[in-house]
């Protein structure tokens, strides 16, 4: 047991050295086309890991340190280094790909002289260790902006800077250079790094509003925004059939959103889509790749109680959604093959986003129920803040919800998880809708039933 600790103890250390001293710096040339990356160690790694994506981009890898300069090559996965060297790893990026789904084709199109780079594509993956990643440095053009998940520490014409952050297992970050438009919204203490590529001079003030607001839905759910620092990049995509067609939560490198907009819709439509609500909610939860029902559910049901606190929608007009979600999770679930909650996936989704939602609801009474009100949803979820939302690691459900368990003081959620997550095909709703006194009429309207047991509960959901 000791030499186990001794040997786990010399490992940290060593990897805390080479992280320590990694630096790397990165031209991009007069096109975009091609990145010329210098990764410097002061001890190198055995190796580093060449992502599958990567592999068919990478060129010209040479080794350089105070003795010679020589040529490396990949093998298999990865790339090997003269261990424990002071030297630096030169390699050429080129042919990068953007990489949003379903809009590659119209981006390029609409944004000739914007690049939208997945970052995975980019770099060799290195040992990561919170607190002491590399910096990164860009040299780009003048007319050139960027915009990456990455801390940023520092920005001049020529020039920027960031220290790097941990990437979860399957994740995806974007790293967006060319014509953009960077602002930057200050939610309390929380910093939200804004891109817009637009060809449109009134969209960057537009949407800065607009990220403003529904962010801002999020951080009164939360209490607080629930992240200090991430990076929003907007592409504005006139002639798309909806005023926001896509949006998508990445982790690889930090947290970022990604907007597709359409800013020809009127500010009425742009405000009354719900993907902006949806997307900032997921960042209530770490990241759940294994467990979507999570992610996406509780993603599903703050898309409704964001804006209905913060005046987007009226109480009615939230219900209403979420019941026709509900219904709607169900009726899929009963076609699905997916047997519980658990196990429905990207196949199931209408089963996994709003039986997830339903837990979510279902967590938010019971709390309230076993604390007589001190406890809630939103008090919970802020708890992860100061635990669990920053790490940049992976979750799963099971673990997280041992997490809210914990700060809740109750076993409200492994209760659920167990009961409900891991037996049922989708959780039960009617009679929980019925307590809470959401009623819907014959002609199909809804109602309040404010004699219900558990009407001051849906009262206290609306204000939060
Ligand atoms: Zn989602």
């Amino acid at each position: 047991m000791k030499k186990i600790t001794v040997l786990v103890g010399l490992l940290v250390w060593q990897t805390s050295l080479q992280a320590q001293s990694s630096n790397i710096t990165i031209d991009l040339n007069e096109g975009l086309r091609q990145l010329e990356v210098r990764h410097c160690f002061v001890r190198a790694p055995a190796a580093l890991q060449v992502q599958y994506t990567l592999r068919r981009h990478i060129r010209f890898i040479t080794w350089e340190d105070h003795d010679d300069t020589r040529n490396l090559a990949v093998s298999g996965n990865s790339l090997r280094l003269p261990e424990g060297h002071s030297g630096c790893l030169a390699y050429v990026v080129d042919h990068v790909e953007r990489n949003v789904r379903g809009h590659q084709k119209a981006i390029n199109k609409q944004h000739p002289e914007t690049r939208i780079l997945d970052i995975d594509r980019l770099l060799l993956r290195t040992i990561e260790v919170p607190g002491q990643m590399p910096i990164i440095e860009i040299r780009h053009p003048s007319a050139v902006k960027l915009s990456a998940p990455w801390q940023l520490l520092q920005r001049s014409a020529l020039n920027t800077r960031y220290r790097m952050k941990p990437t979860p297992t399957y994740s995806r970050g974007f790293l967006a250079i060319g014509k953009l438009s960077l602002r930057t919204v200050y939610l309390g203490s929380s910093r939200l790094r804004l891109a817009v590529m637009s060809t449109n001079p009134m969209a960057p003030e537009r949407l800065e509003q607009w990220v403003r607001t529904m962010a801002g839905t999020v951080a009164l759910t939360g209490g607080s925004f629930p992240l200090p620092d991430i990076q929003v990049l907007i592409i504005d995509m006139p002639g798309s059939s909806e005023p926001v067609p896509w949006g998508q939560v990445n982790r690889a490198g930090g947290q970022g959103v990604l907007f597709v907009v359409n800013t020809e819709f009127g500010d009425d439509q742009l405000y009354a889509d719900w993907t902006a609500a949806h997307e900032f909610s997921h960042l209530l939860t770490p990241y759940t790749p294994n467990d979507r029902w999570l992610s996406e559910g509780f993603a599903s049901y703050h898309q409704n109680i964001t804006r209905l606190r913060s005046g987007l929608l009226d109480e009615r007009t939230a219900w209403k959604k979420l019941l026709a979600g509900f219904r709607r999770g169900q009726k899929a679930a009963e076609k699905t093959d997916a047997s519980v909650l658990k196990h429905a996936g990207r196949r199931h989704s209408m089963q996994m986003y709003w039986g997830g939602a339903v837990i979510a609801l279902k967590a938010e009474v019971a709390l309230q129920q076993a604390t007589g009100g001190r406890m809630n949803l939103t008090l919970a979820l802020r708890g992860l803040q100061e635990c669990c939302l920053n790490t940049g690691q992976s979750w799963s459900a099971a673990a997280m919800f041992t997490e809210l368990d914990r700060i809740s003081g109750t076993q409200v959620f492994s209760t659920l998880y167990e009961e409900e997550v891991k037996r049922q095909r989708f959780p039960e709703f009617t009679s929980l809708l019925e307590q809470l006194g959401v009623v819907q009429t014959r002609w199909g309207s809804l109602r309040f039933e404010e004699q219900a047991p558990l009407a001051h509960i849906r009262k206290r959901i609306a204000s939060g």
